[in-house]
Order: structure tokens, then C-alpha cells, then sequence
């Protein structure tokens, strides 16, 4: 839990310095990108220096992917709170990757539970976890496989408030044990054009809803992310 919160503290500080410098970083950004595209386009084809030049695209690519995640997420209107149908996020994420999905060979299982309550969320930011943690799955499948989305509720317990269990399986490459402790820790990534904010940002905002994330990896045959929350957000001081 302390580890958690330093997570979260980490990520908060971190995001807080992207939002208020975004804007600054956008336009230079900007503009040394399309120099590098001028200079390409004046390089004759066979130019040994379009390595290098290459190279500083793909960088300057990745900083605007990161600043993008970064200033999207911390953008104000962050939604309401509202009685949210988790199973109905759940075939829309699943909708909007559909053909992102089918391209990469992944065949999708869901397995959704009819009897599940409403939860009070904030249904964008929930969205945006499913979709990571999807795309994740699809990027470790990179010769297709199986998608499996599970939901279903976990009872009240002494220790623990009513919940709901998504979980989100692949029979991808799975995940070697030296990298597990890391995975939620802003910008670790093992894609080489990876941000290393997904999970990061996915884990806060569970964390934010009161839940938690909990990954059992296989290397060589899969992963599951489970995704819990509770059926309402509880109250922080
Ligand atoms: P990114 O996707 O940009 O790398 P994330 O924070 O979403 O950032 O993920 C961090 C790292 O966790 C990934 O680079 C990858 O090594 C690992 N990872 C996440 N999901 C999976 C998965 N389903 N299978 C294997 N590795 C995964």
C-alpha cells in the first residue's frame, strides 16, 4: 500500500509538470519535426545520414506520443461520477478495437456476466483502463491469439466491500518474472515505442475507484489482468 501510494504520488507530480509544460514542449516539438521532414525530402534516397534522420523522427515521435497521454490524462473535465454498467464498457472497448483486433489475428472471448450491478465510476476514465489493458493484450499476441474478457461479481466478504472481477486474459508472450515488480511504474516499458504510461495511469485510476489491478503471468503461454472494484468509490478524506 505504501509502495501504491508512492506510485500514485510519483504519477501525480510527474503529470501535474507534463500538464503545465505540454503546451510549451508542443510547439517546438513541432516544428523540429517538420524541419527533419524538410531535410528528408531533400536527401537523395540512397543518403547514408537517413538512419540518423529516422532515428530523430522516431524520438521526436515518442516525446508526443508521451505528451499526448500525459496531457490528455490530466486534462480537467474528468467526468462525473455516475452509475456506470461496466459490461456495457466492456463491448463498447471491445467495439472500438474490433478491427484493430481481427487485423492482429486475436480472437475474442467474453464472458460476461448478466446479473451485474451498476457501479459508481467514472465511466471515461474505466474506458480508458479496459482499452490499455486490451491493447496490451493484443501487443503481446504479435502472431494473433485469444482475447478473453471475463466480468463477474465478488460477494461481500468481512474484509471486504461487494465488488466486481474484470478479467482480461491473453495467450500472449507473458511476462518474465524480473519485469512484474515494475509494470505500474511510469514510463517502463519493454516496446520500443512504447510510453510506459499505460498501466501506470491504469493502476491510478483504479486506484482512485478504490479497487486494485493484480497480474498472474505465464511467460511463454499468457497473462491476466484482474481488474477490481468495488460497487462504490469510497469516500477519502
Ligand atoms: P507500454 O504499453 O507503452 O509499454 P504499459 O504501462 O501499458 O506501457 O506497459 C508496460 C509494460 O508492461 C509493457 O511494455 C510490457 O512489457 C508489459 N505488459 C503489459 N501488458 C502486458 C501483457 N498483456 N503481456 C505481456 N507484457 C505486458
Amino acid at each position: 500500500a505504501q509502495a501504491q501510494l508512492l506510485q500514485s504520488a510519483k504519477l501525480a507530480a510527474v503529470g501535474e509538470l507534463a500538464a503545465s509544460v505540454a503546451h510549451e514542449i508542443n510547439n517546438p516539438l513541432y516544428a523540429a519535426r517538420n524541419s527533419l521532414y524538410l531535410v528528408e525530402q531533400d536527401l537523395p534516397p540512397d543518403a547514408p545520414q537517413r538512419t540518423f534522420l529516422t532515428i530523430a523522427q522516431q524520438e521526436l515521435g515518442r516525446i508526443a506520443r508521451i505528451i499526448t497521454r500525459m496531457r490528455d490524462f490530466y486534462r480537467p473535465s474528468r467526468g462525473e461520477l455516475s452509475s456506470t454498467n461496466v459490461n456495457a464498457l466492456l463491448r463498447e472497448t471491445l467495439e472500438l478495437v474490433t478491427t484493430h483486433l481481427r487485423h492482429n489475428h486475436v480472437a475474442v472471448h467474453a464472458h460476461l456476466a448478466n446479473d451485474l450491478p451498476a457501479i459508481t465510476a467514472h465511466a471515461d476514465q474505466l474506458r480508458q483502463v479496459f482499452l490499455n489493458v486490451i491493447l496490451n493484450a493484443c501487443d503481446a499476441m504479435p502472431n494473433g491469439g485469444e482475447l478473453t474478457v471475463k466480468s463477474s461479481l465478488i460477494a461481500a466478504r468481512p474484509e471486504a466491500p461487494a465488488a466486481l472481477a474484470i478479467a482480461i486474459s491473453d495467450t500472449g508472450v507473458g511476462i518474465a518474472p524480473e519485469h512484474l515488480p515494475h509494470l505500474f511504474e511510469p514510463f517502463y516499458t519493454t516496446k520500443p515505442h512504447g510510453t510506459g504510461l499505460g498501466l501506470a495511469i491504469s493502476a491510478h485510476i483504479v486506484t482512485q475507484h478504490g479497487g486494485r489491478i493484480l497480474v498472474d503471468s505465464q511467460p511463454g503461454s499468457g497473462t491476466t489482468f484482474t481488474i477490481l472494484l468495488p460497487l462504490e468509490v469510497p469516500k477519502v478524506e
